[in-house]
């Protein structure tokens, strides 16, 4: 049995893993990716072949020490379930590539650090080839040095548009123009309070001037409203929007482009942490809920921690800051370095955290997500595209009564696909309140997804008798305890 696995090698889980194996505990650290780094820092695929335009940071130095065997590294790995036993916790892995066959891991503490996805509103064309998120426009040209395509339209709302139109931009493809659907855009440099944090404001304007460089149009207050093409995308049409992102009519400009990148925000990973039934905090203005935690990053069960963009939005710096927190608990936990308070170090670390998690905060105030965006949908686009539901058939099961996203999902199989309701999961919970007029935490979400990964029934089979006799094993220890 390990002592500790970190699920997760972003910022956040390798931040853990590194101060819990400093601290003298005995860490595994699983990723389904075959390399460390999560999303801000992906790697190139294969080794020594960088892109030739990288698009992001490559791993820093305090995390390449991981590959030197203090910390056991199970890249390529999914760990689709996890059950809590008496003894501590058992996690069902199965590999991501490969002929290697699904195995399980056993513990007495976990870090979840399992990041975000991807947030997207729908609108005309948005399931058309070309049409992507922002993030996997980022990670292609990360890991493979490919950019998206030709003629590109960053769209969406948020600071995230930013580094990606950046990175296009560079990598020689033609970034059409960045689609900002919040009128804020200045506010960082504007706003005293951003001001406060001048790393970013720095960083902000090192993507200005790349944009500048490249002659970048930046349109601000403006959607992409409907996509175009044979086949393909070929066409976005982008409308400017009122207050509440209703797309003002007449006022739709046309532009031809191959690739279309969209991003309206990043939701919390949750899945291992409602496997572990944690005690969850919901966010009332984002589609969003993340498991609660103390000031130590421990969460509402004993020996499990969490880290990272699965607590919130933050970016990498709170993710890593978190994981260190989290790595540091976990070591404490688990009976190594055992300091009852916590060390000068780690004061500075919660200081250096909540200036961090202050800049988050101010973000999310400057790119709210305003209900407008419902009617950019027609009739007939596709809301779930697993399943080919459309968004008439799901505002005519509101309007026959559905009030949560679980009413939606059984009448019309909304979220009953392959990605069991990633992609479509947030805008219908938005949909649905706002049509409702109900608080966004009542309407509920599509995030419960009893197998996390998508795996071979070969590796559900193999984990089965383990698993039963955890299950079984954990169901005497709870009626023990
Ligand atoms: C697609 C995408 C691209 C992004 N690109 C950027 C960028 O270029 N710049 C930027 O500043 N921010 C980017 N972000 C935001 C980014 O998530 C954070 O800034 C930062 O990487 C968060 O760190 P983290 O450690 O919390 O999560 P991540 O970096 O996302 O790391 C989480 C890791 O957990 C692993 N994981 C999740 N579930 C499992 C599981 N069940 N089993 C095994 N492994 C699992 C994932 O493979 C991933 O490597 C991106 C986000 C997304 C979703």
């Amino acid at each position: 049995m390990a002592e500790l696995v970190v699920i997760g090698g972003g910022p956040a889980g390798m931040a853990a893993a590194v101060a819990a194996a400093g601290r003298g505990a005995q860490v595994s650290l699983v990723d389904s990716a075959s390399r460390l780094g999560g999303q801000i820092y992906r790697q190139p695929l294969v080794d020594g072949e960088a892109p030739p335009t990288p698009a992001g940071p490559a791993l820093p130095r305090r995390f390449r020490r991981l590959g030197d065997g203090s910390v056991e590294l199970l890249l390529g790995w999914s760990v689709w379930s996890i059950v809590r036993r008496s003894s501590g916790f058992l996690l069902l892995l199965h590999p991501t590539a490969g002929e290697l066959r699904g195995r399980t891991l056993e513990a007495r503490a976990v870090v979840l650090a399992t990041g975000a996805s991807e947030l997207v509103l729908p609108f005309p064309g948005w399931d058309l080839p070309g049409v992507s998120t922002a993030g996997c426009a980022q990670a292609l040209l990360k890991s493979q040095g490919v950019p998206v395509g030709r003629r590109v339209i960053v769209a969406g709302s948020g600071p995230f548009l930013l580094p990606v139109a950046a990175s296009i931009a560079e990598s020689g493809a033609k970034v059409v123009a960045v689609v900002e659907a919040s009128r804020a855009v200045a506010g960082l440099v504007t706003l005293p309070r951003g001001l406060r944090h001048p790393h970013k404001v720095i960083e902000a304007l090192g993507y200005v001037r790349t944009l500048v460089r490249h002659r970048v149009p930046f349109l601000a207050g403006r959607a992409v409203v409907r996509c175009e093409g044979q086949g393909r995308v070929e066409r976005a049409s982008v409308a400017r929007l009122d207050r509440d992102w209703l797309a003002i009519p007449g006022t739709e400009r046309s532009f031809e482009v191959d690739a279309v990148c969209v991003s309206f925000d990043f939701v919390p990973r949750l899945e291992l942490s409602r496997h572990l039934e944690l005690t969850e905090v919901a966010n009332a203005a984002r589609p969003t809920v993340s498991p609660t935690h103390d000031r130590t990053m421990a969460a509402s069960l004993s020996g499990v921690f969490v880290a990272g963009e699965l607590t919130g939005i933050g970016g990498a710096q709170v993710a890593e800051l978190e994981g260190h927190l989290a790595g540091s608990a976990a070591a404490t936990y688990l009976g190594h370095a055992g300091e009852a308070s916590p060390s000068a170090a780690e004061h500075k670390v919660q200081r250096r955290l909540a200036r961090s998690l202050s800049f988050a905060r101010l973000m999310d105030r400057l790119y709210p997500l305003r209900p407008g965006w419902t009617s950019w949908p027609s009739e007939d686009t596709i809301l779930c595209r697993c399943e080919d539901v459309t968004w008439g058939t799901v505002q005519r099961a509101i309007t026959a009564g559905a009030a949560t996203t679980w009413e939606v999902r059984g009448l019309t199989r909304c979220g009953m696909g392959y990605c069991q309701g990633r992609t479509c999961g947030p805008p219908l919970q938005l949909a649905l309140a706002a049509r409702t007029g109900a608080p966004l935490p009542s309407v509920g979400d599509l995030h419960s997804r009893p197998v996390a990964t998508p795996v071979r029934l070969g590796d559900v089979a193999r984990s089965f008798s383990q698993a039963r006799s955890a299950l079984e094993d954990g169901v005497q220890g709870t009626q023990g305890g």
